[in-house]
């Protein structure tokens, strides 16, 4: 077994209870490493270790804080091959899609960050001729960052990066169920000789290591990104202590499939959307509304497509779908898949346990790209979100008849729409109640635009200068003449 630790005040660090929690490798079913079971006593340890950190760092020049996050982002790119084993281990997702894109990204966060804080630009007004008015934006503290378990380092560096690059200390928690590259970053820190207490990371379960991150009166700023029950739960902790809260939730992504859609390039991507990651990313395409005219078309091109998808060892480089992170999200998708059929669903591809040929995945929990047609899309199984290889296609007469059933969620995150007639395209975009509209791509993240959900998929937006401005505060500095 692996003993993964704390990471505060740039040294590792068991829980004060010294207790221990396990760590599943999904493909295999089985524990092979723990994290410290931490509470509110390791939370405290790690703010004050940040509060004292802060004065010196939020004073060093953006340059040199920025030099800080590329020897991070050296550091994750030197052990790309490390960073992107660990992850598919830990997560279950293939280790090509770590290898190619997801350590990758965890990197360019970095750089990223800090190469907008030094091109971030001034703002003036002058006041006739009485004042002139420019705005300072200063670090807020000690940034709260809260992780799942989905994307672990892509979305642990994706708030970490924006947070010091302004100039705030952290106090970071990544998801109790893939810890592991969360680990592997304090080594780094320690590699880029980052200053004491300036990044600290604290392992263990939501309730309580993110609960007393939430709660602790020194931690004014809170980024998370997680499920919209646990949301709901931060924001009514949050609310009563004003505090700055960002967070991106849940979602049940539409991708709408126009009459002019050019099926033979849509569908290979529109697949990708679906069960890229086991469907286990907060973007993924989970309801499909196609044109009727183009229905049987493209649920026999969709269902042929997906069928030649492979479901394999994570290990493997020729394994499409990975394992699923862990046995009880597995229950839940087969619940699911359960609750389609009694709601009238018609699975026409996959829909239960596939048969692996690597044996040390014997006790592993996969489960098969899953196509369901036949449902109402006003149903449990096409509204709530199942976050995994599951997708349920639905017919429509129009394409308004489209925007409605994409909106018919409480969700609104993210959506794709494909087709040629480009005014329409556009129309439709305008209308669709969602953070993102991607048109005839899906996944293509340019880290300068806005990025987050509308409706109960979250508040705020990350990304660009929407990150830069979250992690600050305006202050308008009034001189009269
Ligand atoms: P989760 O809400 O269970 O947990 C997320 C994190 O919050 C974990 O680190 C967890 O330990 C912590 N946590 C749990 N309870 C807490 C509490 N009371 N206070 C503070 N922290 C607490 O989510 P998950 O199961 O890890 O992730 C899956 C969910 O994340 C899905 O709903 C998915 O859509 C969503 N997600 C959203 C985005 C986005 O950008 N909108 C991205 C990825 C995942």
């Amino acid at each position: 077994m692996i003993r993964l630790a704390n990471f505060i005040s740039n040294q590792d660090a068991d829980a004060v209870g010294g207790g221990r929690i396990d760590v599943f490798e999904p493909a295999v079913g089985a524990a092979y490493a723990t994290i410290p079971d931490s509470d509110e006593r390791d939370v405290k340890r790690a703010v004050d270790a940040a509060k004292a950190a802060f004065p010196g760092w939020s004073q060093t020049p953006a340059a040199e804080r920025a030099r800080y996050l590329n020897a991070m982002a050296d550091g994750i790119e030197r052990r790309l091959t490390e960073f992107s084993e660990s992850e598919s281990r830990d997560q279950g997702k293939p280790v090509g899609l770590a290898t190619t894109l997801e350590i990758p990204r965890s990197a360019a966060n970095l750089r990223f960050f800090a190469g907008a804080v030094q091109h971030e630009r001034g703002e003036f007004y002058r006041t006739d001729d009485r004042a002139i008015n420019y705005v300072l934006r200063q670090p807020r503290g000690v940034a709260g960052c809260i992780s799942p378990w989905n994307l672990p380092l892509y979305l642990f560096t994706w708030k970490i990066a924006p947070a010091l690059a302004t100039g705030n200390t952290v106090v970071a928690k990544p998801s109790e169920v893939t810890p592991y590259t969360a680990w592997m970053l304090g080594e780094i820190c320690r590699e880029a000789k980052l200053p004491m207490g300036v990044l600290n990371i604290v392992h263990g379960l939501g309730s309580k290591v993110g609960a007393a991150i939430v709660s602790h009166p020194d931690v004014p700023t809170i980024s998370f990104t997680g499920g919209t029950s646990t949301g709901a739960a931060i924001a009514s902790v949050a609310a009563p202590m004003f505090k700055k809260v960002s967070l991106e939730l849940g979602g049940k992504n539409a991708t709408i499939v126009c009459d002019d859609a050019d099926l033979e390039k849509a569908v290979p991507l529109i697949v990708r959307s679906a069960f890229q990651n086991q469907g286990e990313i907060c973007l993924c395409g989970s309801r499909i509304v196609v044109h009727r005219s183009i229905m049987r078309e493209f649920t026999e091109r969709f269902v042929n497509e997906v069928r030649s998808l492979k479901v394999g060892d994570p290990k493997a480089t020729d394994t499409d779908i990975g394992a699923i992170v862990s046995r009880q999200h597995l229950e839940k998708i087969q619940s699911y898949v359960a609750l389609a059929k009694i709601e009238g669903g018609k699975v026409v591809c996959g829909g239960g346990a596939p048969h692996l040929t690597a044996p040390r995945c014997k006790n592993g929990w996969f489960h098969e790209p899953t196509v369901i047609v036949g449902l109402s899309p006003t149903c449990r199984t096409a509204t709530e979100e199942i976050f995994g290889p599951v997708v349920t296609i639905h017919g429509v007469d129009d394409h308004g008849e489209a925007v409605q059933v994409a909106n018919c969620t409480k969700y609104g995150l993210a959506c794709s729409i494909w087709g040629r007639d480009i005014e329409r395209l556009h129309r439709m975009a305008a209308k669709i109640d969602a953070g993102v509209v991607w048109i005839n791509t899906w996944m293509l993240r340019d880290l300068r635009t806005p990025f987050g959900g509308m409706k109960q998929s979250g508040v705020g937006r990350e990304g660009g200068d929407e990150a830069l401005r979250f992690f600050t505060e305006a202050k308008n500095v009034c001189v009269g003449w």
